[in-house]
């Protein structure tokens, strides 16, 4: 018999429910009892679907109202003074912890949010003081144990192991370190455990995800210590890792007091025999067969034969799963109406995996000689689909191998060098020193977002929505002029978000109308699905920015999402390596930026907001990924000529590790989030001797609050301290889509002005 189980299933539901749910709860709309009741639901109706799909065990505690890390912090007291609610947070505390504001409480600083190892997914990061104290506070999860136990279900409960919550968290004291932490915090995990072992349950999951990384020698023995006393009598425990191989951490995992181990097979098949061969004779290995992170089909056959002698050696003791939670993956493919039929069937949800899941069990046991026949059956429907989609012509565009082939060094390498391109590029664009701009995009109002509604939905005729796209870029343009901005933007208006834009107009891209995946609390995102060479068919942004531009005899800035960034946000295919997909978009994207040049367009910007977050979590394998990443970008900017200036965005400027491959990237202008360092991020350009133009963020586009003159000269004349003036460029940190015109408008007059009274004392001295 084979264990099937999964790691975690999607909580925001199909539908989106819990977004919803939790959004009406916010505006007031609904009380705490609706909220949890609607809650329940969901979480009720996730157990059903996975015992319905053949789950052995029934996963509890991967459900949460924001986010799992947070659960944990909640669950231990580990709550910030700042909430004042002692080490016990109630519902509106929990958010405020998530957010910063809940329906009671007084507004508050949030706690920090950052990304879940190499994933799209954000956790709350645990802030943790030097004398940190740690009490289980347990009734949420433990009484979810015994709902799923009271309906039926046999129940795998899953936490966050201790050492990866140490490890994810922060703590203001710098040197502290947070291992002198593990000793209470261990006892109180004991605690937990022994209410499990009370509450009926006979194996819980306990993710330790940080085995994946490089981990430093003392937090490498304290697996040891701690698992040594993590141990409750009845109780097994299966240890999961993800992401990535164990490497030398195999070793270390094998020898740990657990009764089992997850590893991920998918992202790591070559572990799979070591970790059988060694394992010892009292544990579990659970595989993770099906890609718990990607939507594609499972090659059943593939992977039941890689299973087949792992199934000899360990027999019952073998478990199989989804390499990960299911968390990544969106919920179910059958509510896809619009997906071409051909490109559909290659595809698979959360529930077709946990499907997927069933039929490799009854290739591997073999017994039941009814679910044998429809396994086969199944598996030969498979195999016709895999076959299909490896000959499909939709995969394969012979133009764009023949383009790939073809590809020179002298490609990705602009005429010049910068100091060149620098001179010639003034001379065209004679601009201001300090020249004043924006990262792209203006508010994306009620009115922008019906227009694109009623466009898609076939309500509006192309012709009249273009006309109020046009009327968009016309009014963006004007108040943009009337702000006295230096290089101006045509607003972004006609997109629905950075890289589903492009991903909707680009060949070898799909679009889901469901393929929803939780990015943090509430929100989501809809990652296109690159599933064939990609080319470009027709400009994608040549009109717009032509039309922006014959309004005005100031310069308009071109404005694409970055080759790496539309890879990292994609569901990408899994039959050709990463840095092969990357360049072909890259290329789709050169013959946008050369044709916006053509077009008379000075200046293009191109964003790589996910260069520095598709960083490989093991350090050996950054320079492999940073020189394919940098190369793209290259090969995307280095078909124009000296006279035109390329600009990049990045969300972010803790560069100290990578600020040589961001020189390398060659960009004239690089414009990135410092206002809430003060500038300090800086210190990694000045100490490189960074050469070219940067625009260090002048205010935080994420609050509403409006930053005064005063402010943004301050942060400026930081700024100078690190860059030489004449090669500072003034802006926000990102784009602005998401604040008001009032709020917009407000705080670039005051940016404008600080540029402009900046320069008066540079005239004066
Ligand atoms: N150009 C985009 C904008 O202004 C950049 C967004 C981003 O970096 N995330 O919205
Ligand atoms: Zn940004």
């Amino acid at each position: 018999m084979v264990t099937t189980h999964n790691l975690g299933f999607p909580r925001i539901g199909a539908g989106r429910e819990l977004k919803w749910a939790l959004e009406r709860y916010w505006r007031g709309e609904s009380s705490p009892q609706q909220l949890l009741q609607q809650c329940r639901r969901l979480r009720q109706q996730h157990w059903r679907q996975q015992q319905q799909r053949g789950q052995d065990l029934v996963t509890v505690g991967d459900f949460s109202l924001y986010d799992h890390v947070l659960d944990t912090s909640v669950m231990f007291g580990v709550i910030p003074e700042r909430y004042r609610c002692g080490n016990q947070a109630d519902l509106d505390d929990y958010f405020r912890m998530a957010r910063g504001r809940a329906p009671a409480g007084e507004d508050v600083t949030a706690c920090e949010m950052t990304k879940w190892f190499d994933t799209n997914y954000h956790y709350i990061v645990p802030e943790f003081s030097p004398t940190q104290s740690f009490s289980l506070y347990a009734h949420r999860l433990i009484q979810e144990i015994e709902e799923a136990g009271a309906l039926g279900y046999r129940v795998k409960p899953v936490v966050l192991g201790p050492l990866s919550y140490l490890w994810l968290g922060k703590c203001q004291a710098r040197q502290f370190d947070k291992l002198a932490l593990l000793p209470e915090l261990t006892a109180c995990y004991v605690e937990l455990l022994q209410q499990m072992a009370s509450s009926g349950v006979s194996w819980v999951q306990i993710d330790e995800p940080v085995l994946v990384l490089d981990l430093p020698a003392p937090w490498r023995r304290a697996f040891e210590t701690c698992y040594r006393q993590l141990t409750v009598p009845g109780l097994n425990r299966l240890l999961a890792s993800y992401f990535g191989a164990l490497e030398d951490n195999l070793h270390l995992v094998l020898e740990l007091p657990v009764e089992g181990l997850h590893i991920d097979a998918v992202s790591a098949p070559a572990q799979l025999q070591m970790a059988a061969d060694q394992l010892p004779g009292y544990k579990v290995l659970s595989v993770g067969v099906i890609d718990g992170r990607n939507v594609w089909a499972a090659d059943l056959h593939r992977v039941w034969q890689q299973l087949r002698p792992v199934y000899r050696q360990l027999g019952e003791r073998l478990w199989i799963a989804p390499s990960c939670s299911l968390l990544h993956c969106p919920v179910d493919l059958e509510a896809e109406q619009r997906l071409d039929p051909e490109i559909k069937p290659w595809l698979s949800f959360a529930l077709q995996k946990l499907d997927e899941l069933q039929v490799l069990r009854s290739l591997l046991e073999d017994r039941d000689t009814a679910a044998v026949e429809a396994a086969y059956s199944t598996l030969r429907h498979n195999q016709r689909i895999v076959a299909a989609r490896r000959g499909s012509d939709r995969t394969c565009d012979p133009a764009v191998r023949a383009r790939m082939e073809s590809l020179t060094a002298e490609m990705a390498q602009r005429r010049s060098p910068y100091t060149q391109r620098r001179k010639i590029q003034q001379q065209r664009l004679n601009l201001p020193v300090l020249p004043t701009t924006t990262i792209g995009s203006f508010p994306q109002t009620a009115e922008i977002r019906q227009a694109r509604r009623r466009y898609r939905d076939g309500e509006l005729e192309p012709a009249q929505y273009e006309k109020l796209i046009r009327q968009q870029i016309e009014q963006t343009v004007e108040k943009q002029l009337a702000l006295g901005l230096d290089v101006l933007v045509h607003g972004e208006a006609e997109r629905n978000d950075m890289v589903e834009y492009f991903g909707e107009l680009l060949q070898g891209f799909a679009i889901t109308d469901n393929g929803w995946v939780q990015s943090y609390g509430s929100r989501c995102v809809k990652p296109p699905i690159i599933y064939g060479d990609v080319a470009r068919v027709e400009p994608m942004t040549v009109p717009w920015i032509s039309y922006a531009q014959s309004l005005t005899d100031k310069p308009v800035k071109g404005m694409l999402t970055g080759p790496v960034t539309m890879l990292q946000w994609s569901f990408v295919r899994d039959d050709q390596p990463l840095e092969t997909t990357c360049r072909q978009i890259a290329l789709a994207l050169r013959d946008e930026v050369n044709d916006l040049e053509s077009a008379g367009i000075g200046i293009i910007q191109i964003d790589e907001a996910a260069l520095r977050e598709g960083l490989p979590l093991r350090r050996t394998q950054w320079d492999s990924y940073l020189r394919w990443a940098v190369e793209s970008f290259r090969l995307c900017a280095g078909g124009v000529e000296d006279r035109t200036q390329i600009h990049t965005h990045m969300c972010y400027s803790e560069f100290n590790d990578i600020i040589d491959w961001i020189a390398r990237l060659d960009a004239d202008v690089i414009t990135i989030e410092t206002s809430r360092s003060q500038m300090e991020l800086l210190e990694a350009f000045r100490e490189y001797a960074y050469p070219n133009d940067i625009g260090p963020g002048t205010f935080d586009i994420h609050s509403p609050r409006i930053p005064t003159q005063q402010e943004i000269v301050g942060l400026l004349k930081a700024g100078a301290r690190y860059i030489p003036v004449e090669r500072l460029w003034v802006n926000p940190d990102c784009g602005l889509k998401t604040r008001t015109w009032p709020e917009a408008e407000a705080a670039l007059r005051n940016m404008v002005d600080a540029a402009r009274r900046l320069r008066a004392e540079m005239a004066a001295v």
